[in-house]
């Protein structure tokens, strides 16, 4: 499929995500795990058959036969939790090298909340009334400018029209410190398949920061027309799949001995009765997990 890149799309107040290229199809994925098959000479279903059964038996390395450049800008907050993602190919905009822009994150209104009494980690879900936004919001505003000031005025250079003073400045790789973790920066990143499906998966949850989780499923948007086939396996066995404890599979093995001595009827015949999408394949590889 030829779609024009880079594509960009906008991400909080003033992020984006950027698809900058693609190297590789769901063609490719098919192609490496048959190791060369000729291109062009199987039908859909078997390459949708293919790369399911590669995603549920986590077949991996020939998801990472397709490789993926963003071009991203976030807050520097954002930024910290994302490098936790080891696999990435990075290059960051230098603030040793270059001066940073005034930008900085505001949350709007619907997600500027208190801390959650329930989850350590987070926030609850209930915005602030519009006179506690607006007096929160001009707190963030004024640090921010503040510390933007501080940073000029740290940097100052006498080149400059706007500085009012003859002396030098310090250097940039120290006057950024005075800068909040909201203010943004961008990156290059690059990855494969493979583990940006893994990044996607912890960073589409709703267990994820929201500032976070906005990128991470615009990215996911960009990448889909690419490998639609990938992505629909993506979905069905990791995005709305689970891992379950060996405790949990125990209840979840006497709930089902108990409805089939009720019912009188065997696992394989009422895994057909309900089979949804499952293929006759999935359905034995079903009932071989609970037996
Ligand atoms: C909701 C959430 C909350 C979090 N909270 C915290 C927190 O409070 N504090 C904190 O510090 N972090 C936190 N993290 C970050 C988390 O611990 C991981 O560092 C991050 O999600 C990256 O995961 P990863 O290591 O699997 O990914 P990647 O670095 O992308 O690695 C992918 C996979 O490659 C393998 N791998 C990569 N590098 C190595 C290596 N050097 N050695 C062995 N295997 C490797 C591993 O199998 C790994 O799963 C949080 C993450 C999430 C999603």
């Amino acid at each position: 499929m030829n779609i024009e890149l880079p594509k960009y799309e906008e991400v909080l107040d003033h992020g984006f995500v950027g698809l900058l290229e693609v190297m590789g199809s769901d063609d490719s994925i098919d192609q490496a795990a048959r190791v060369s098959y000729g291109k062009g000479t199987r039908k859909v279903s078997e390459l949708k058959g293919l790369i399911n059964y590669l995603m549920r038996h986590h077949h991996t390395t020939p998801f990472e036969m397709v490789e993926i450049k963003f071009h991203c800008k976030m807050p520097i907050f954002v930024a910290r939790q994302w490098v936790r993602h080891r696999t990435a190919n990075i290059n960051e905009y230098s603030a040793r090298y270059s001066v940073l822009n005034n930008e900085y994150y505001i949350p709007d209104q619907d997600h500027l909340c208190m801390q959650s009494t329930t989850n350590n980690q987070g926030r609850n879900d209930i915005p602030f009334d519009d006179i506690a936004y607006a007096e929160y919001k001009a707190n963030i505003k004024s640090i921010s400018d503040n510390a933007y000031k501080i940073y000029e005025y740290l940097l100052n250079d006498p080149e400059d029209p706007k500085s009012n003073s003859e002396r030098d400045g310090i250097a940039r790789e120290l006057a950024r410190m005075v800068l909040p973790l909201n203010f943004y920066t961008q990156w290059y990143w690059k990855i494969d398949l493979h583990n940006l499906f893994h990044f996607l998966k912890l960073r589409m949850d709703s267990h994820a920061q929201y500032e976070i989780r906005v990128y991470a499923d615009k990215m996911y948007e960009l990448i889909k027309p690419h490998v639609p086939v990938a992505c629909e396996a993506f979905e069905k066995y990791q995005l709305n799949g689970m891992n379950i404890s060996g405790d949990e599979v125990g209840i979840l093995k006497e709930i089902i001995d108990e409805y089939l001595e009720i019912s009188g009827a065997t696992l394989e015949e009422m895994a057909d009765y309900l089979s949804h999408n499952l293929s006759k394949r999935e359905l034995r590889e079903f009932c071989d997990k609970f037996k």
